[in-house]
């Protein structure tokens, strides 16, 4: 296994020589004159494909695919085989007589193997789609040594079965260009997870005709979608992609955010006999227990898996985002009957229905939020439902970009689904977070972080992760770099590989003079990161997007004497979390909201200093790359496509010098606000010395904030963040004494 590691980094590093030094050992792109693949299944054919046009690339002659091979004569040099062992006979022999790594074929399994055999290289998957991420490794390899080493081999063994990816952070559902799912594919993600619960198209009416309760969707918007659904699939196939959708049930009237005539429009829809209270701000919702309702939505199941069998799970939300269930203190039908049990019921139904039609169809529910796992029966309903569904899950409220704790909870909702053959998916971020929603922020990487999230969840023995937010495929992150590697080699999320294997992809990505810089930023992330992850006491008032409070009150005694940390409150979304146990370490007080607001504010500066350094040395690597330097793996896009068109190496360092700024600044602003809040709660009646000291020190807070507060405006306009969110900045300096 050292030995393995070692060659794997050895190779790393050799990839940042120049290419003018190619030693002899290097089989080089003009070697390379054939591809053999028996191209049955569509992922073989893209990966035939793609290199191909992979190696016309780099080389200035036609490459032929040969794809019809019988027997196992020796093929001629410079061949590359590409296939599983049944595809292409050779290989199977081949793996027989020990010249590659046994491989066992499997359809979920992703493992492949890599290795120059008699001047061949054979690229092996245990199914067609982990022949095609061989072959984008393959296609890495060729750029960075400008050929294949003469005796390269790589093993690659995923150890988190399912890696769900989205297919684009920004842009709706009618938006997916094939570059996205390429992207995925390229990022090693095995299953698309085609919409969410931020977009319109969420609900089974999204996608099937209902004729108990017609025109839910207009028909025109239905036609669309399912075209649009139609297309998706197909482009998963041809990457050899699973595909899932995300299902916000049951349909309601929907929260304040839905427009009045809209939630009007909403009862005309529906008889009122089938409508119930949902008991929240999401007004009426279909009752499931009304046998019309329940056998319209079976149908509709049944229908979906119908019209389009490729979908293999579902990711299930309600309670917010326009999906409900009844109020068991109002609804007849569930009176009684917790909403826990109302959804579990709901899962049962979905469960049911796809499985007539696909035997190995999941259902998982999304735990966002303290809402069910906050209810004493939470694991033991879980416990009591069938093989099939699961839990995808997080520690804190909602996932961020830096968290990569462990908890109590977390290991019980792990024993809980393994005992019980369910699957535990770890829901997660591996791209920015809702620490970093500004429109400003475009890329932010922290790949050491990626190693320390899968670290995390690997820990737990998770079947998979998702990643919330999805992929912008023209910035080609290292973060999705790092995401493809430490997938398919988990060791590498060990530290001090990690850190190792890190410095080498700033290397191979910003060359020399960029990359150490580039390195030496990331790890300032990362010890930043870790803090954060450590004093998430107060999830919303710590998301920018969300913090209704906390950026954006004048610093003043006044205004923080009337906010309150102590309970969480739904409209202004203040309060602490629940505490977040790790055996007997606690994130997060329960109850003493000052000494947690104290500690979060103190913690909070700490992360600006390293923030700032982080920036200072990306800016150092900006000044060190050349103008029209083109990113390192644009070559992961294909050349044709203009709106997903590679930025430049200069550009990835500004979006990131960008993002690690504005965190700096968000940081601060935030350490400014529960500083403030704890001195100003901790203020006796008396004029005592500690009074005057802490008097003194919101003073010094007031002062600094006059100044950085309207800088944090500035900054986000200048970089693109324009409207309320810049503005608030500003706002909250009108209150403050002058200086
Ligand atoms: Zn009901």
């Amino acid at each position: 296994m050292i030995k393995k590691l070692a060659l794997f980094l050895a190779l790393w590093v050799f990839s940042c020589s120049p290419k003018a030094n190619l030693p002899r050992s290097i089989l080089p792109v003009n070697y390379w004159k054939v591809i053999v693949c028996q191209d049955s299944a569509l992922p073989l054919q893209t990966a035939s494909q793609n290199l191909k046009h992979s190696l016309e690339r780099l080389g200035t002659y036609s490459i032929s695919i040969q794809s019809l091979v019988s027997g196992v004569q020796k093929p001629r040099l410079g061949s590359m085989l590409i296939g599983t062992p049944s595809t292409l006979p050779i290989l199977a022999s081949w793996i027989q007589s020990g010249r590659i790594n046994a491989i066992t074929e499997s359809s979920t399994v992703d493992n492949y193997e890599i290795a120059v055999v008699d001047g061949s290289v054979a690229i092996v998957g245990s199914n067609p789609r982990a022949a095609l991420y061989a072959t984008y490794k393959l296609e890495d390899v060729l750029h960075q040594f400008g050929g294949i080493p003469v005796n390269f081999r790589e093993s690659a063994k995923p150890v988190l079965g399912l890696r769900m990816l989205h297919p684009r952070a920004r842009g709706g559902f009618t938006n997916y260009k094939s570059t996205d799912f390429e992207f995925i594919a390229r990022t090693g993600g095995n299953l698309a997870l085609l919409q969410h619960d931020w977009m319109k198209e969420k609900t089974l009416f999204s996608f099937v005709e209902c004729p108990e309760f017609p025109n839910v969707t207009p028909a025109s918007e239905l036609k669309t979608n399912r075209e649009q659904l139609r297309q998706y699939l197909d482009w998963c196939r041809q990457y050899g992609l699973g595909a899932g959708l995300w299902l916000c049930e049951v349909v309601c009237q929907g929260g304040p955010w839905v427009a009045t005539e809209k939630r009007a429009a909403f009862l005309d829809l529906f008889p009122a006999e089938v409508l119930s209270e949902s008991g929240s701000h999401q007004g009426k919702v279909l009752c499931m227990a009304h046998p019309k309702v329940e056998q319209a939505y079976r149908k509709m199941v049944r229908q979906l898996l119908t019209d389009f069998p490729e979908l293999q799970l579902f990711l299930t939300f309600t309670l917010d985002s326009n999906g409900e269930l009844c109020d068991p203190a109002s609804c007849e039908r569930h009176r009684g009957v917790s909403k826990l049990t109302q959804y579990n019921q709901f899962q049962r139904l979905l469960l049911d229905e796809t499985r007539k039609l696909r035997p190995d169809f999941q259902v998982i529910s999304v735990v966002w939020s303290w809402k069910f796992r906050k209810e004493s029966d939470f694991l033991s309903q879980q416990a009591a439902l069938p093989p099939g569904t699961g839990l995808a899950t997080l520690p804190d409220a909602e996932a961020w970009s830096f968290d990569r704790k462990i908890t109590n909870a977390l290991r019980s909702q792990a024993q809980v689904t393994h005992q019980h053959q369910q699957s535990l998916i770890g829901y997660d971020i591996f791209r920015w977070g809702d620490d970093t929603i500004f429109p400003s922020t475009e890329l932010y990487d922290f790949p050491l972080g990626v190693a320390a999230k899968l670290r995390r969840w690997q820990a737990l023995g998770v079947d998979g992760i998702f990643d919330q937010w999805g992929t912008q495929a023209e910035y080609v992150p290292a973060n999705a770099i790092a995401l493809r590697e430490m997938f398919f080699h988990p060791e590498l999320t060990q530290p001090p590989l990690a850190t190792q294997w890190v410095d080498q992809l700033a290397l191979s990505q910003y060359g020399k003079a960029a990359g150490p810089m580039v390195s030496a930023a990331w790890k300032e992330i990362e010890t930043a990161q870790q803090i954060q992850s450590d004093f998430t006491y107060y999830w919303h008032q710590l998301r920018p997007n969300w913090a209704k409070v906390s950026l954006t009150i004048p610093l003043t005694i006044e205004a923080l004497r009337v906010v309150n940390l102590s309970i969480f409150n739904q409209k202004t979304l203040t309060g602490i979390d629940p505490s977040k146990l790790d055996g007997t370490h606690a994130y997060g007080p329960t109850s003493d909201d000052v000494a947690a607001a104290q500690a979060t504010g103190i913690e909070l500066q700490k992360t600006v200093a390293h923030f700032q350094a982080a920036a200072n040395h990306l800016k150092d690597a900006l000044n060190a790359t050349p103008t029209d330097q083109p990113a390192f793996s644009s070559y992961w896009l294909p050349v044709n496509d203009a709106e997903r068109k590679p930025v430049s190496a200069r550009q990835q360092l500004e979006k990131q010098w960008i993002s690690v700024r504005l965190q700096a600044e968000v940081q601060r602003e935030l350490a400014h606000f529960f500083t403030s809040y704890s001195l100003v709660k901790s203020l006796s009646k008396e004029d005592t010395s500690e009074n005057i000291r802490k008097l003194a020190q919101l003073r010094a807070i007031q002062t600094e904030a006059a100044i950085t507060s309207p800088m944090v405006a500035q900054f986000l306009e200048q970089t693109g963040t324009k409207g309320r969110i810049a503005q608030q900045f500003r706002d909250r300096v009108a209150g403050l004494p002058p200086p």
